[in-house]
């Protein structure tokens, strides 16, 4: 109701709030257009205002009065997810955590940060000590750190070190309450699954304490397969990669033709036809991947040095779910699967998979390493033609033991999760009792709700 955005916005007198219509569209909407069926389902979902706090103090003041209100709040961080995790369902406030942004220390090996700094921002930091983030979306160029820890999963550095969802790869994360008088809440341990991946259900996050890996010169590489042979080669030498312990590396991403002939930039050093492989190795490593390389019957058409890499291209711009990206800008029926492949060193999941769909799914593939092992991810392109047939595709997946996290579903339980863990249920109820954080995405709490 207007009165009550009246009210609030005198109670935050002194806070940056931005009511202007086009700015309001653009940053109540993420990345959620690349599912057919998220388009149809969120493109008119709008908050009513944002409200861009600069400081801890000013968050905490922002969540009294929204529960004093009882106002919806959908917290934002850069905005880059893909469920439309940040997509306001109920109106209300749009909170941007990106000016708090700050570093606040830096150790070997550890660092304590703000929510809203962007990854990239942090990397430039910790690197002047010699250390880095373990993990980054594709996106660290734009991503904030705490929209990685609330709404992502792993990505470049994954091969290496897991998942976030690893135990050790969030040391602590700081919350804010939405109470009328908030409490600041530090979780340290096994506590930070209380509010990690829960999309801004959880608490508005604050700070973040993360581990860090040595930051060593990672040269950029780009590895061709014979056309003649197919994907599975390819395949095969990234499980091959993935699996060699004495090579110091930090992505092995993987294409079946056509996907690289959507790659714009690159298309100058692919053969046409050609799978490829998109790499990040330490340069001290590179001479023993050579080796590799030829033992699999593969070409280097694209070799850089960290030093080369800094400039230009940034190969991790292609991978994951910028590989989507680059495939929808140039066709935009195209969209994606996001599955994980049982661990199988001979990939037969992988192959009968790639065999079965043909043309109609594209095989991409990211090697992570899972409980130890180097397992490969699917972020494979699908040519979509209707919903019942995207079910159809991802049903056919779980019929065969690979796993789906469906990236065409804003409600959390139905992407990765399938269930609900009741600590994360426990610690809503504790934070946000009128359950005003992000409403309408966790089934289980609409259920209870309605009673
Ligand atoms: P947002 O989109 O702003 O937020 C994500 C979720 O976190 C929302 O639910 C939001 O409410 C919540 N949130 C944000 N900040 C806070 C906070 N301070 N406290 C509590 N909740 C908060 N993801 C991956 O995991 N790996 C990838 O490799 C990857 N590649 C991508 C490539 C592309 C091209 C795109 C578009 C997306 C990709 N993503 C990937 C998804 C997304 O970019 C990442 O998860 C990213 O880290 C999200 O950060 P953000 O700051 O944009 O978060």
């Amino acid at each position: 109701a207007p009165d009550k955005l009246q009210a609030l916005r005198s109670a935050l007198a002194g806070i940056e709030i931005i009511t202007d219509p086009a700015q309001l569209t653009k940053l109540s909407l993420d990345f959620y257009h690349y599912s057919p069926v998220l388009t149809r389902q969120l493109s008119e979902k709008r908050g009513d205002l944002v409200v861009r706090p600069a400081n801890e103090a000013e968050v905490m003041r922002v969540a009294a009065a929204c529960a004093q209100h009882r106002i919806p709040v959908t917290i934002r961080g850069a905005g880059t997810g893909n469920y439309g995790q940040c997509i306001p369902l109920r109106g209300g406030v749009i909170l941007d955590v990106s000016k708090l942004n700050q570093v606040l220390w830096a150790k070997p090996g550890v660092a304590r940060v703000q929510a809203g700094a962007k990854l990239m921002a942090i990397d430039k930091q910790t690197r002047e000590i010699g250390w880095e983030i373990r993990m980054a979306p594709s996106t660290y160029r734009t991503a904030t750190i705490g929209g990685f820890i609330a709404g992502g999963s792993g990505g470049i550095g994954s091969i290496t070190y897991g998942q976030l969802r690893d135990r050790g790869n969030v040391l602590a994360l700081r919350v804010v309450t939405l109470e009328e008088e908030p409490r600041i809440i530090e979780l340290r341990g096994d506590e930070v699954f209380k509010v990690s991946h829960a999309w801004g259900l959880n608490g508005i996050i604050t700070e973040v304490e993360i581990p860090l890996a040595p930051a060593y010169p990672w040269a950029e590489l780009v590895v061709a397969f014979p056309a003649e042979v197919g994907f599975m080669p390819a395949a095969h030498f990234g499980q091959a990669l993935g699996d060699a312990d004495g090579i110091i590396k930090k992505m092995i991403s993987l294409h079946a033709w056509p996907i690289p002939s959507y790659f714009a930039p690159l298309r100058g050093s692919v053969p046409e036809g050609s799978a490829i492989a998109l790499l990040m190795i330490a340069e001290s490593s590179v001479e023993p991947l050579m080796e590799l390389i030829r033992e699999h019957g593969g070409q280097v058409v694209y070799n850089k040095t960290a030093q080369e890499a800094s400039k230009g291209i940034m190969l991790g711009e292609f991978t994951w779910n910028h590989t989507t990206l680059h495939c929808r800008s140039v066709d935009t029926s195209l969209t994606y699967l996001q599955s994980a492949f049982p661990a199988d060193r001979e990939l037969k999941m992988v192959q009968h998979m790639y065999e079965y769909f043909g043309d109609e799914v594209l095989m991409h593939l990211e090697f992570i390493r899972i409980e130890g092992q180097a397992t490969p991810v699917g972020l494979q392109i699908v040519r979509f033609t209707t919903e019942d047939r995207l079910n159809e595709i991802m049903r056919y997946h779980e019929e065969n033991g690979v796993f789906i996290a469906n990236p065409h579903t804003f409600i959390i339980e139905d992407g990765g999760r399938k269930v609900m863990d009741p600590r994360q249920i426990r610690f809503k109820q504790e934070v946000d009792p009128y359950g005003l954080l992000n409403p309408g995405k966790m089934r289980t709490w609409q259920e209870r709700a309605s009673g």
